[in-house]
């Protein structure tokens, strides 16, 4: 006897089709593969590439003119110049170069210059101390508060937080001399613990550069922040420096005639990028005869080199 065909029950409201909601789910990780897909083309197209640095620069950079400036105050010109890096770290090469392996390092210090004179000192930028050795941190803050004034050549928080960090309260304020925009960048992102009070006082020039003391000469360059600035320094001996800050990262940007990628530069900090690619040119070109050592603030390297050479004091936070 034949078996009976087994019966199926089918609920009436059944369906093979994906339910509304794990369609919307479906159709969102497509979209989101689809946009991480854009983003991943987009950066590796455009993201990695600079700014182009133009054939000639709308910087004024002249060194007669600065040196001018550097002599136009009384009074002796200073002896020294230290440099403090109170941390070091690898970076990676693509990361300060456009164009470079993102594979490959460079040594990033966090450094503020010391200029010194025969009886006093003035401090360019205070690094926040990172992960120094409380020796670096001791000695370091002996010299920031021994120091008559203090000027930044950014108001990235690795150049102003140590201003806080090596003090109990608002003890440096009086020491703390600012142009008219980085007094705005600092109050408006609170990035000293006394922000909202800092003494008035004038501010630095920043439509002109400027001398500030013999031998020392500031350079309004706005770009990778507004209130940015190079400093250029004249020791008695005839050495010569400018401090550029983080105009560029690495003294080969210079040389190569490249700056930080897109990615970096106009996404992750918010640059005038096509201000900082006038002011590499305006660097590139400047007159390589005679004293003068472009520093940029991070190029640990470049501080190794300048060392050896006896150019400057390089008083770092590790060997290596
Ligand atoms: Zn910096």
């Amino acid at each position: 006897m034949p078996h009976a065909a087994p019966e199926i029950e089918v609920h009436p409201h059944a369906s093979t089709r994906a339910s509304p909601l794990a369609r919307l789910a479906a159709l969102a990780c497509l979209l989101l593969l689809l946009s991480f897909g854009l983003c991943t083309a987009y950066v590796a197209v455009f993201g990695l590439r600079a700014s182009e640095v133009p054939s000639s620069s709308r910087f004024e950079l002249e060194l007669a003119v600065l040196r001018g400036l550097a002599e136009s105050r009384p009074g002796p010109l200073p002896v020294q110049l230290h440099a403090h890096t109170l941390a070091e770290e690898s970076q990676s090469r693509g990361a300060a170069i456009a164009g470079e392996s993102w594979r490959d390092a460079v040594e990033r210090g966090y450094t503020a210059f010391e200029v010194i004179y025969a009886d006093r000192s003035i401090m360019i930028d205070a690094p926040s101390p990172r992960s120094a050795t409380s020796e670096v941190r001791i000695a370091f803050a002996r010299r920031l508060h021994a120091a008559d004034r203090i000027l930044l050549s950014s108001t990235h928080s690795d150049h102003v937080r140590g201003i806080s960090a090596f003090s109990s309260g608002d003890e440096l304020a009086d020491k703390l001399d600012l142009n008219a925009a980085q007094r705005r960048e600092i109050e408006s992102r609170s990035q000293l613990d006394w922000s909202d009070r800092l003494p008035e006082r004038s501010p630095l020039q920043n439509d002109r550069s400027s001398a500030v003391e013999p031998g020392l000469v500031v350079i309004p360059a706005p770009g990778v922040t507004p209130g940015s600035q190079l400093v250029f320094v004249r020791l008695q001996d005839g050495r010569e420096f400018l401090l550029v800050g983080d105009v560029v990262w690495s003294s080969e940007n210079l040389r190569l005639l490249r700056g930080r990628p897109h990615l970096i530069a106009r996404f992750l900090l918010g640059e005038d990028e096509a201000a900082v690619a006038d002011q590499i040119r305006a660097l590139h070109d400047l007159d390589p005869s005679g004293n003068l050592s472009i520093l940029p603030s991070h190029d640990a390297d470049e501080l190794q080199r300048q060392s050896e050479r006896g150019n400057l004091i390089w008083i770092r936070a590790r060997t290596r």
